[in-house]
C-alpha cells in the first residue's frame, strides 16, 4: 500500500517509521528545503515514553535533555520575585525540537522516501486511488494521503476546508526566536509578565544561546499568515514602553534567522478523515502549546494510526475502518488535552 505523508517534524516521520515496518510504502513531502533545524523545546509525558521506547531510540532522546533547573520569576525591572520548579514547563522529559526532528529523520531517511522543497497544491480522491498533484514535483497516485503538516495544514485545508473552520484561537500570540546568551542563563529560565505582556528567556544545551519568547494578547490568529515585516510591528507595538532588557531583545529580533511567530491555536474537527485522507499531529488536533501535549500527543497518534491501518490490511473493512478505530481511540486523550490546553 502506498502512502503519502505531509510534513517531515514530528507526526510525520514517526508515523512514516511505524508504516514502513508494518510493510507500507512510504514517502513523506515537507515544504522545507531541509529537516528542520529550529524549534523550542518538546516535552513528553506518559505513553509518548513508550513509543520512543518502541522506535528504539528513547535512550538517544534522553541524551539531548535540556536539564533545566527552574525559572526565576521577575518583576518590571529585573529583579527577581520569586521562583518555579523545573517541571513547571519541562514535563517529564524535555529536549530541543530540532534534536528530536533529527533522530526522527535519521531513523527513517534509509526507508522512507523523503522529498524536501516541496507541497501538496491538489489532492483527487475516488475508489482507486488518490491522485495528487504539487507544486513542482510531478503528480502521483496513492492509497492514502496524510496531513502531518501542523497547524495551518494544508492537507486539511485542500480535503476538508478553510482554516478558520478548524483553527480556535485561544487569545494569545507572540514571536520566538535565539539570540546571544548575553544574560549568562545557565539551565535557567526568567519570565516576566506584565500588564498583558509575558517575556520568557532560557538557555539549555547550547551556552553561548538563549531562546526568547514574547507573548501578549490578541484577537485572532490571522497574524500567523501574515509577512514578517507586520509581524515585527506588531511585536514592537506591543512591547513598546517594557523596561528591563526588553529594548534590546526587540532589536535582535530583527536579526533572527530562526524569527518563527505563532498563535496559542487549538484545531478542532468533529472528523479527522475523509475518504482515503487523514489527519495526524497538529493538522487534526492541536492542543496549544499550552497544554505541553503536542509532541507526546503526535508519537501516540502516529502510533495509533499505524497500528490500526496495520491490523486493517490483513482485515475486511479496510482504511475506513483503521481510520474510524483510530479516531475513537484517541479522541478521549486529545479532549483531555486540549481541555488543559485552554486551562493552560
Ligand atoms: C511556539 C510553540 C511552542 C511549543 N512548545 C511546546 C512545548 O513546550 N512542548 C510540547 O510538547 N510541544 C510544544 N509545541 C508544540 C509542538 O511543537 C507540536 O505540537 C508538535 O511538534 C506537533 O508535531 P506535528 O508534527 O504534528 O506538527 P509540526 O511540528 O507543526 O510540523 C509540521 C510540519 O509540516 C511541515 N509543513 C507545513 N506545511 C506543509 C506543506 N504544505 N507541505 C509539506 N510540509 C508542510 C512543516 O514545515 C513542519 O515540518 C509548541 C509549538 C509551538 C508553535
Amino acid at each position: 500500500m502506498k502512502v503519502l505523508i505531509s510534513g517531515a517534524s514530528v507526526a510525520g516521520p514517526a508515523l512514516a517509521y511505524w508504516l514502513h515496518r508494518h510493510g507500507f510504502e512510504v514517502t513523506v513531502v515537507e515544504r522545507a528545503p531541509a529537516p528542520r533545524d529550529s524549534g523550542y523545546a518538546v516535552d513528553f509525558r506518559g505513553a509518548a515514553f513508550d513509543v520512543l521506547d518502541g522506535m528504539g531510540i528513547l535512550e538517544e532522546v534522553r541524551g539531548h535533555e535540556t536539564m533545566m533547573r527552574g525559572t526565576d520569576l521577575v518583576d518590571e525591572e529585573g529583579r527577581k520575585t520569586g521562583e518555579l520548579p523545573a517541571e513547571a514547563f519541562a514535563g517529564d522529559l524535555e529536549v530541543p525540537k530540532r534534536e528530536l526532528t533529527r533522530i526522527l529523520y535519521r531513523l527513517t531517511e534509509g526507508d522512507v522516501r523523503y522529498v524536501f522543497g516541496d507541497s501538496i497544491s491538489r489532492i483527487d480522491q475516488d475508489d482507486s486511488g488518490a491522485r495528487v498533484e504539487f507544486e513542482r514535483g510531478e503528480p502521483g497516485v496513492y492509497d492514502l494521503v496524510v496531513g502531518a503538516d501542523g497547524v495551518y495544514s494544508t492537507v486539511r485545508r485542500l480535503a476538508f476546508g478553510p482554516h478558520e473552520r478548524f483553527v480556535r484561537h485561544l487569545g494569545m500570540s507572540g514571536v520566538g526566536f535565539t539570540t546571544a546568551n548575553h544574560l549568562a542563563l545557565d539551565h535557567r529560565g526568567v519570565l516576566q509578565t506584565a500588564q498583558g505582556r509575558a517575556v520568557y528567556l532560557f538557555s539549555a544545551a547550547d551556552a553561548d544561546r538563549m531562546t526568547v519568547s514574547m507573548s501578549f494578547g490578541t484577537d485572532s490568529a490571522e497574524l500567523d499568515l501574515m509577512e514578517r515585516d507586520r509581524q515585527e510591528e506588531i511585536v514592537r507595538e506591543r512591547m513598546a514602553g517594557a523596561g528591563w532588557v526588553v529594548p534590546r531583545l526587540v532589536e535582535d529580533m530583527a536579526a533572527a534567522s530562526d524569527f518563527l511567530f505563532s498563535s496559542a491555536c487549538q484545531v478542532e474537527m468533529e472528523r479527522w478523515s475523509d475518504g482515503r485522507v487523514v489527519l495526524v499531529g497538529d493538522a487534526g488536533y492541536c492542543a496549544a502549546p499550552t497544554s505541553g501535549m503536542g509532541t507526546s500527543q503526535a508519537l501516540i497518534g502516529a502510533h495509533t494510526l499505524a497500528r490500526h491501518l496495520a491490523a486493517s490490511a490483513a482485515s475486511a473493512g479496510g482504511h475506513a475502518a483503521a481510520f474510524q478505530a483510530y479516531e475513537e481511540e484517541l479522541r478521549p486523550y486529545v479532549l483531555e488535552n486540549q481541555k488543559h490546553g485552554r486551562v493552560g
